[in-house]
């Protein structure tokens, strides 16, 4: 999962980021509302955490912008503003959820794994896919019950094919969710998370689509 994480208090922001990191989440952090405005609108986010009072632009209008442009990544505020009025405007203004500051880390991430739940259309913390379930508050993988040793990445990786499991991703997608703007990826990182994967499971588990990329066994979602 990719968060865009927009947050002008570095020392704020480099906590956040750690927590999420630490959660294998892949974090982009902007402190400027215009920069996040664009990030946002140029590149494919599975989250937003956008604080209010931001340089450049406020974060109320870089929401209420975004919106217009119907875009509809799941947007937390994470704000000071701590008055019934604020929280009223920003969840009218398309937030999905609203985290006064100062706030416990735990919370977000119960926020976060409540829009994760939404968005899959699930109503707990694993996420099934056929023998394959993913425990994504404890990220842990099971594979037909037996718990699956992963590395972070390798666990962003499946976890990214089987919230979407129709979809066929490239080599850049993959790579993009998983490490963001700012790394230097190796050519064929993807290929070798791909391989360690399989080695744990089975080699169909995500199938080669020749010359596009990869998606998770098409054995789970569509009858036989
Ligand atoms: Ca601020």
């Amino acid at each position: 999962m990719r968060v865009l994480l927009v947050e002008d208090d570095e020392q704020i922001a480099s906590g956040v980021q750690s927590a999420l990191k630490r959660k294998a989440y892949q974090v982009d952090w902007v402190s400027d509302g215009k920069q996040a405005l664009n990030a946002a609108l140029d590149n494919h986010f599975d989250l937003i955490v956008l604080d209010l009072g931001l340089p450049g632009m406020d974060g109320i209008e870089v929401l209420s912008q975004l919106r217009r442009k119907h875009n509809q990544t799941p947007v937390i505020i994470v704000s000071a503003r701590d008055s019934t009025q604020n929280r009223i405007e920003g969840l009218n203004c398309g937030a999905d959820d609203y985290l006064v500051k100062p706030f416990d880390l735990d919370e977000l991430f119960a926020r976060i794994y409540a829009i994760e739940r939404r968005v899959g259309g699930s109503a707990s913390n694993m996420l099934v896919l056929g023998d394959l379930s993913l425990d994504l508050s404890g990220q842990l993988a099971y594979f037909k019950g037996q718990e699956l040793q992963l590395q972070r990445r390798e666990f962003s990786l499946l976890k990214k094919l089987v919230e979407n499991p129709r979809q066929v991703f490239s080599r850049e997608q993959l790579e993009e969710s998983l490490y963001g703007w700012t790394s230097d990826v190796g050519s064929n990182t993807i290929d070798v998370y791909v391989h360690s994967i399989r080695k744990k499971t089975y080699p169909e588990v995500i199938k080669t689509i020749r010359g596009v990329g990869y998606r998770i066994d098409p054995a789970f979602v569509l009858p036989s």
